[in-house]
């Protein structure tokens, strides 16, 4: 019989829309002992976690853990305990997640009113404000503050205050925007937000942080229905995250993943939010310098641009696949396609997290200038990375 091998993955540089480079801390700490998932210990662990996660999200909400399971889990976990058969919610779509959130309100039994944007656009706040108009029963407004699909950025404080004005609760999609630009959670009165642990917090897949503040655990506590789903409910989950030292067995944490979470939250107190935040802003602004001495042109307008996911138009005439392949075979660099509308007319480049630094930002304009030159695509080569490095040298 064939003797298969240990696998041995490349090392790859990624700068997609996520995963993102994961910090080699992360992995050593996530090579550690196993322990028991009731081992005081890993309790202990899991307390900072937590505690490590309100810093994050800027909240003082006690109802702060991360659901075991990735993103998507988080949205379904805000969605299955807030919205209950009959629900109206406001659901803003400028791109992919948006469209996800319907999904998740009908699976709700709830009925999805749709702001829609164009994609590349932030959401409009007046047509947020308009739906609430013609809605007054509006229990929920949705909202994803940092569309990774296109890489816009939305007015999160202003679409909360909206939504407080006209007394319905918000679920803010905070996947890609945590670490990466500011979540400040109890600032700007969002009732539920969840966020993913491979974007800017570059830690492996598979965790959701989550967060939910009074408003939303009233309404959780007023439900008259069950919580359609068991995993995800959050009377249950709580059993295990919550109360101080009686911890009762709901499912079996990933363990290690979650010493990983633990110390990809450690680095990002460490470095602090705001050097995090201006570190994403300055790596933008390289690449974005690069590209445009390139002729490249984004997207989004400049006003709503995420610094860590940066969508560039492909030039006409270029076969926009066969670059990412050139990329990956040659420079063992991801970047990530467009998607829905948008395939074949952008790349997504992210700059999330570890990923987010001087030296993959160089890495990348070097590699696409040689790429895009070799193609005969009408970019000018050779002055990217001279255009980036003057962004640096006027930041210090
Ligand atoms: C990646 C992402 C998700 C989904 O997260 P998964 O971990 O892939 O399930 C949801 N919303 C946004 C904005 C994202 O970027």
């Amino acid at each position: 019989m064939y003797m298969t091998t240990s696998f041995h993955p490349p090392q790859r540089i990624l700068m997609g829309p996520g995963p993102s480079d994961v910090n080699p801390r992360v992995l050593a700490a996530m090579a550690r002992p196993t322990l028991g998932h009731l081992d005081p210990e890993f309790i202990r662990m899991m307390d900072e976690v937590k505690a490590l996660l309100k810093y994050a999200f800027q909240t003082q909400n006690e109802m702060t853990f991360a659901v075991s399971a990735p993103g998507s889990a988080g949205m379904e976990c805000c969605f299955v305990n807030l919205v209950e058969p009959g629900d109206t919610v406001v659901v803003c779509q400028n791109g992919v997640f948006g469209g996800r959130m319907k999904e998740n309100v009908e699976r709700c039994g709830g009925t999805a009113v749709m702001v829609q944007d164009a994609w590349g656009e932030p959401v409009d706040v007046d047509k947020v404000a308009a739906a609430l108009r013609t809605h007054p029963n509006t229990k929920i407004v949705a909202f994803v503050h940092a569309e990774t699909s296109t890489g816009a950025r939305s007015d999160a404080q202003a679409i909360v205050a909206l939504a407080q004005q006209h007394g319905a609760l918000t679920i803010m999609d905070a996947v890609t925007s945590l670490g990466g630009i500011p979540v400040t959670m109890d600032a700007w009165g969002v009732d539920a937000v969840y966020s993913g642990s491979q974007k800017c917090l570059s830690c492996s897949p598979g965790l959701s942080p989550v967060s939910f503040g009074e408003r939303a655990i009233e309404k959780i506590k007023a439900r008259t229905s069950k919580v359609q789903s068991w995993f995800l409910d959050l009377q249950l989950v709580m059993s295990y995250w919550g109360g101080e030292g009686k911890r009762a067995y709901h499912h079996t944490a990933p363990i290690n993943l979650l010493y990983g979470l633990h110390e990809a939250l450690v680095i990002l107190q460490e470095e602090g939010l705001e050097a995090a935040w201006a570190r994403h802003a300055r790596n933008h602004q390289a690449l974005l310098a690069g590209f445009e001495a390139m002729g490249l042109e984004f997207v989004v307008r400049e006003a709503y641009r995420l610094p860590q996911l940066n969508a560039v138009s492909v030039p006409d005439g270029v076969d926009e696949a066969a670059v990412r392949a050139a990329l990956l075979r040659d420079y063992s660099l991801e970047i990530g396609a467009g998607l829905g509308a948008m395939a074949g007319k952008i790349w997504r480049v992210g700059l999330m997290g570890h990923a987010s630094n001087p030296k993959n930002v160089y890495t990348c304009l070097g590699a696409m200038d040689a790429v895009l030159s070799a193609m005969k695509a009408p970019v000018k080569s050779g002055v990217a990375v001279a255009a980036a490095k003057q962004v640096y040298a006027n930041a210090v």
